[in-house]
């Protein structure tokens, strides 16, 4: 049985607007969402106060979204420094094929009974 799904690969790179950085943030600088990992190159830094505005957006941003819904259009996330002009752009580069049964213990009927609806 084919239990097979996908998410979308994630890239979030700092960019800048018309006011200066408050923050360290570069332009530039950038991270890979693959699965449930986040991917940073080697030797880069990331500002955990920023992490913490843009985490609770990924898990959505992975998925198939309808086409009208913002979440499939809208790329940008403040810094939550509100005297910080960065932005952060999510892109979604891919998509990585996964399987049900090697990212959760949980049968494909749910915790509830409630069969999936395919
Ligand atoms: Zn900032």
């Amino acid at each position: 049985m084919d239990d097979t799904f996908e998410l979308y690969d994630l890239k979030v790179e700092v960019t800048a607007t018309d006011r200066p950085f408050v923050c360290s943030h570069r332009e530039g600088d950038f991270f890979y969402v693959q699965g449930e990992n986040l991917v940073f190159p080697e030797g880069s830094s990331f500002s955990m106060y920023s992490l913490s505005a843009i985490l609770p957006l990924l898990p959505a941003k992975q998925r198939m979204t309808d086409p009208h819904d913002w979440m499939s259009t809208d790329a940008y996330i403040a810094c939550p420094d509100p005297n910080c002009g960065a932005r952060f752009r999510i892109t979604r580069v891919g998509k990585r094929t996964f399987s049900h049964s090697e990212t959760t213990v949980v049968p494909l009927e749910g915790e509830d009974g409630t069969e999936e609806q395919v």
